[in-house]
């Protein structure tokens, strides 16, 4: 089959790659004179590798995603940290046994902070809803106010009540020393970064890349099924209206020696416009560089014009989207997939496992003369 590809992130490129092992053909189209997508990766002019459109760290516990990436390019071993400032003092973050002791003034065992902890959660809430339920059930409302509560306005610049309690449930809370960012037992950053592993899985005779290209509905005319990993609600013209997402605004400074020493320091009282610091050096601590280049990373609503990047999905959102899925269901020769595709904050990893299980499902299809269905993920789900 010929298919057009709409979007050359992840989840495009592989989707492409798995179609095109067995023979069917893809264009990809992608209106970016880049490929990757949010995880593009350049090397800047002081030689550091930068994470253009923000910090990208790889971690999963899908053995086959871990296997998928290492066939397309060097992962180095990366173990995440993030430093926190609250009210001018600096904090390790996720909340974790370093944090309590030195947030509380006191040195509790692991045992005792996770009974201390026990105490200042609010147990009445049995079952969180918002984020905020979330944080006063997690840790309790200093803890709470201290890490989550500003951070969190400034970042989806909704009321923590308003959002969701899955957002928080993505950082764990540990009684231990351990203040690794994630717990996933794969973490890595490519050696040549994101857009290198990309290219190379796109690199294939069956599929072709048309960068600075915008893929119009009238093409489909020359394939037989399309693949749309953009915006859902751009495919159907905004017709129920634009679905809500943050941007990110970066000001980016080149600086000589070692800015703040660490990847990333988040902002998290609400009087400090930005949320995060990342230094992208040391994303690459096999790397030595003389020169730093330094994000101040800021959160907006995203306009129509903007690079869309968080899914609000608040109620509002929900409901937009629930008619969008129900267009998307009754059309026919498309398929949506990944994070703009089916409106999800959604993971590096999980977007490569999506994908791979997509193209599964699609060739399945193919076998068994069945059409290609809309969605292989529910977006509602
Ligand atoms: N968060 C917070 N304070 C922090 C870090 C995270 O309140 O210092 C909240 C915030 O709402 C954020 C969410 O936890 O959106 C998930 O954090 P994560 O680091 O996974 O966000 P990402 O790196 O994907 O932006």
């Amino acid at each position: 089959m010929r298919f057009a590809i709409v979007g050359a992130g992840f989840s495009g490129a592989v989707v492409a790659r798995e179609l095109a092992s067995v023979g069917h053909t893809s264009t990809v189209f992608e209106t970016r004179d880049h490929v990757a997508g949010n995880c593009h990766t350049k090397r800047h002019e002081t030689g550091v590798m930068v994470h253009t459109y923000g910090p990208h760290i790889f971690h999963t516990q899908h053995e086959d995603v871990w296997k998928y990436i290492n066939r397309f390019g060097e992962m180095m071993p990366y173990r995440h940290t993030v430093k926190a400032i609250s009210n001018g003092t600096m904090y390790s973050l996720p909340v974790n046994l370093t944090t309590i002791n030195q947030f509380f003034g006191t040195d509790f065992s692991p045992e005792e902070a996770e009974a201390f902890i026990a105490s200042k959660s609010d147990t009445t809430i049995t079952s969180p809803v918002s984020f905020e339920d979330q944080g006063l059930r997690f840790v309790g409302r200093e803890l709470y106010e201290a890490f989550f509560a500003g951070y969190t306005q400034k970042q989806w610049g909704v009321d923590p009540k308003d959002l969701p309690a899955s957002i928080l449930a993505r950082l764990p809370l540990r009684f231990t020393a351990d203040d690794s960012y994630f717990s996933h037992p794969h973490q890595a950053i490519p050696k040549n970064g994101y857009t290198e592993i990309v290219e190379a899985i796109l690199k294939h005779e069956a599929i072709t890349v048309r960068l600075g290209t915008r893929f119009s509905r009238a093409d489909a005319t020359e394939f037989d099924h399309v693949i749309w990993t953009g915006p859902i609600d751009a495919y159907f013209d905004y017709e129920f209206g634009r679905l809500g997402y943050r941007t990110l605004d970066f000001v980016p400074e080149t600086l000589d020696g070692d800015y703040q020493g660490y990847p990333v320091v988040n902002y998290c009282d609400a009087d400090v416009p930005y949320t995060r610091i990342t230094e992208h050096k040391h994303f690459a601590p096999w790397e030595s560089h003389e020169r730093t280049v330094v994000y101040h990373e800021f959160s907006r609503l995203c306009g129509e014009n903007d690079t869309p990047y968080y899914p609000i999905r608040r109620v509002k959102e929900k409901e937009q989207l629930l008619n969008y899925v129900q267009r998307a269901r009754d059309a026919t020769g498309v398929t949506f997939m990944g994070r703009l595709g089916t409106y999800r904050y959604l993971d590096m990893d999980v977007t490569i496992h999506e994908a791979l299980a997509t193209a599964a499902g699609m060739l399945e299809c193919i076998a068994n003369n069945k059409s290609l269905p809309s969605f292989f993920t529910d977006p509602l789900g």
